[in-house]
């Protein structure tokens, strides 16, 4: 008998007989004896509905009163499951995050899981109930209810796993696996049968939303056994988030390729090019709270340098407002922004070790003529800026130049 922890996103919660097929698969595992805590997202398009609907009434919806609203698409979820399970014979229990006791801070539609009680829920497998917790919520010190970013219900489910010392937890979702990039966008795309918490990490924060960034930093700290799993398809392994020690060594150099679209780009123009101006630039962007991501800077004959980087677009007007009362203290000529601009990343722990990844992933983007405007690197990962407008055949095009697209040895 395992203890295991099964969270079921959007599209597999999406109507009710999605929902009867969801109960279907509990059922299942646990008539072969398996303890399940279910942990379960709102409806697939119910959080974008309920953001809609709060930005309605107001322009800038208070944080607090905005998770009130957007947290109530998971209890709906949790009563649905629950009626469904027990319409098959199947004993059950629903928790909101509150109700479990997910305790978080308080910063209001971005909290951070600060701890677990999970006596109740013990209390309930114990009676061989099946536990259904809301994903994405939980309740701060005071009692607020709190949410824990979009795609946070995989958060909870592996914050939910590591609290219970789970044997396993399985993210149900709308494809069967982690692909070598988003099967939308790339159709050859393969399923991965294991990727490294490390890889997986650098994914998932440079823009594949397969799984939210922080379940990936939860699982890899806390050992956490996840695999991402089809809810539609009964027969795929899925994929197997692992350490490295655990892959066979003949492992392709790159793994994977994500694509963010939400970039945006400041160009601070003719700063004089001394000691300090990056601080003085980058230093009241930090004290607003903005992160700040790919930088670059091009120093002119004539004493002065351009000064480049990137935020999330959301974050741009913001940037523009703090670098506009900050301009003449600098020296700044002008500032300017851009838009248009995405990022392409590709992916491997196999890159440190092999050389010219580099050069092939620029070679194949200059073959289509696409421009690279900004570059980061790490020891796992290479990063370009480019026009939004290739980013699909830029995706496309790599994936081809890695060979991404034939099945691994
Ligand atoms: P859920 O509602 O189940 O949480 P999400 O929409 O959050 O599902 O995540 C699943 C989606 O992630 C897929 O439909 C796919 O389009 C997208 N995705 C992006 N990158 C990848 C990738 N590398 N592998 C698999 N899916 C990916
Ligand atoms: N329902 C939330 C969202 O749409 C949380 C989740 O699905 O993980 O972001
Ligand atoms: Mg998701």
């Amino acid at each position: 008998m395992a203890l295991i922890v099964q969270k079921y996103g959007g599209t597999s919660m999406g109507s009710p007989e999605r929902i009867k097929n969801v109960a279907r698969r509990v059922a299942k595992f646990r008539a072969q004896g398996h303890q399940v805590v279910v942990v379960v997202s709102a409806m697939s398009g119910e959080t974008n509905r309920l953001v809609a609907l709060a930005r309605e009434l107001s322009k800038a919806p208070d944080p607090r009163e905005l998770d009130v609203v957007v947290s109530t698409g998971e209890q709906v979820s949790i009563g649905l499951l629950v009626l469904a399970l027990q319409d098959i014979g199947v004993a059950a229990k629903s928790y909101t995050g509150g109700q479990v006791k997910i305790l978080t801070d308080n910063a209001f539609g971005k909290a951070r899981i600060l701890g677990i009680d999970e006596a109740a829920i013990r209390r309930d497998l114990a009676e061989d109930k099946v536990v259904v917790v809301a994903g994405f919520q939980g309740v701060d010190a005071d009692g607020n209810i709190t949410t824990l970013g979009r795609g946070g219900s995989d958060t909870t489910g592996v914050a939910l796993a590591a609290a219970l010392k789970a044997d396993e937890c399985q993210i149900y979702t709308d494809v069967d696996g982690v692909y070598t990039t988003d099967p939308r966008i790339v159709p050859e795309a393969r399923r991965l049968d294991v990727i490294t918490f490390e890889e997986m990490l650098e994914m998932a924060s440079l823009g594949s939303k397969v799984l939210q960034i922080r379940s990936v930093e939860f699982a890899g700290k806390y050992k956490v056994k996840l695999r991402v799993l089809s809810s539609f398809e009964e027969e795929s392994q899925g994929t197997l988030i692992t350490v490295e020690e655990n892959r066979n060594m003949e492992q392709p150099v790159i793994s994977g390729i994500a694509f963010n679209r939400d970039e945006a780009k400041i160009t601070v123009l003719g700063v004089p090019d001394q000691p300090g101006i990056a601080c003085q630039i980058l230093g009241p962007v930090a004290e607003a709270n903005i992160d700040v991501d790919m930088i670059i800077q091009n120093a002119g004959r004539d004493g002065t340098a351009d000064f480049s980087f990137t935020v999330s677009r959301n974050d741009l007007d913001k940037t523009v407002n703090v670098l506009d009362r900050v301009k003449a203290v600098i020296g700044a000529k002008a500032i300017e922004a851009d838009k248009n601009l995405c990022k392409v990343s590709v992916v491997g722990v196999g890159m440190h070790s092999h050389p010219g990844v580099a050069a092939r992933m620029f070679r194949a983007l200059s073959e289509e003529g696409i421009n690279i405007r900004m570059i980061s690197t790490s020891e796992i990962k290479i990063s370009v800026a480019i026009d939004e407008k290739y980013l699909e055949l830029a995706v496309r095009v790599l994936h081809k130049a890695f060979d991404l697209d034939r099945p691994a040895l």
